[in-house]
């Protein structure tokens, strides 16, 4: 590590109930607004149905991906694509070709791959596949914390709250929920949220609200992330304001850097092979 301040990464899987919430929009958002608060951000696009996430990052070429490196064709290093100061490490492949590289994966490869992932990078943000199937308990079972996002509708949160569930399960850490695309003409109120969570979770609340903004299509048409395009714009706000929060004081119950990156070396090599 030489020089550098000793890392202690942290690991955020980005996850709905349904597709087309926002997690992509905010997994490119979020990783280019913690960058610009002078982190290191990796995100893995383990949506793998999408695998939108580098063509919403500006990136049009993709040399190899996640899974040639567990195949062992290719180096960590040749994956990542860098972008708005972000890197970006796209899986792009059908789930059933994951499942075959995986079930011919050498155990020490993965973990290997894992640790050099977390050993340079603040934070690993996963683009998750929505909703509870193999894919998504990948990603979060992977990750040490989820950040959960939903629509301000009735069926979105009742979706998002299975998977907020399904997360506690698997011993994932959520700090809060993100309401995307809140505003006036919304189906449920914020506040009606917020009460919703209090009374079935407790402890959660509503950690950020992500205005509903044509901004985020304008940009998403240019092909440059929101943030980028327009960084005044209520949506980007929303998001820099939710950046600063994540890397805030509140951090996760972590004990030392290096157990930090065991654990979820652990957790991503226990669900990539299914052992232990
Ligand atoms: P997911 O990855 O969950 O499927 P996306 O990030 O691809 O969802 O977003 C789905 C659509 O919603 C995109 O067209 C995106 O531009 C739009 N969108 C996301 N957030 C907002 C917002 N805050 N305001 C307006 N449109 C949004
Ligand atoms: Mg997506």
């Amino acid at each position: 590590m030489g020089a550098r301040v000793r890392r202690k990464p942290r690991s955020i899987s980005i996850t709905s109930g349904k597709g087309g919430t926002g997690k992509t929009t905010l997994s490119a958002n979020l990783g280019i607004a913690l960058a610009t608060l002078g982190k290191q951000v990796t995100i893995l696009d383990a949506d793998l149905a999408m695998a939108n996430l580098a063509l919403i990052m500006g990136i049009h070429q993709i040399r190899t991906s996640f899974l040639d490196v567990l195949k062992g064709k290719a180096k960590v290093e040749d994956t990542i694509h860098e972008n708005y100061g972000v890197r970006v490490i796209p899986t792009g492949f059908r789930f059933e070709e994951v499942q075959e590289t995986l079930s011919g994966v050498d155990h020490a490869r993965v973990r290997r791959v894992v640790e050099e992932i977390l050993g340079d990078t603040d934070f690993l943000l996963i683009d998750a596949p929505a909703g509870i199937q193999d894919a998504t308990l990948f990603s979060i079972a992977s990750a040490r914390e989820m950040l959960p996002v939903c629509n301000p509708t009735y069926t979105s949160l009742v979706d998002v709250y299975k998977v907020i569930r399904f997360a506690n399960v698997m011993g994932a850490w959520t700090r809060g929920l993100v309401v995307n695309r809140a505003g006036k003409q919304a189906e449920v109120p914020v506040d009606e949220i917020e009460d919703f969570l209090k009374r079935t979770l407790e402890r959660m609340g509503v950690i950020a609200q992500i205005p509903e903004d044509p901004k985020v299509q304008e940009a998403e048409l240019e092909g440059v992330p929101v943030v980028v395009y327009d960084p005044d714009c209520s949506a980007s706000v929303a998001i820099h304001e939710l950046a600063e929060v994540i890397a805030g004081k509140a951090e996760p119950p972590y004990l030392r850097e290096s157990k930090a990156v065991k654990e979820t070396t652990d957790r991503l090599v226990r669900v990539l092979t299914g052992r232990t």
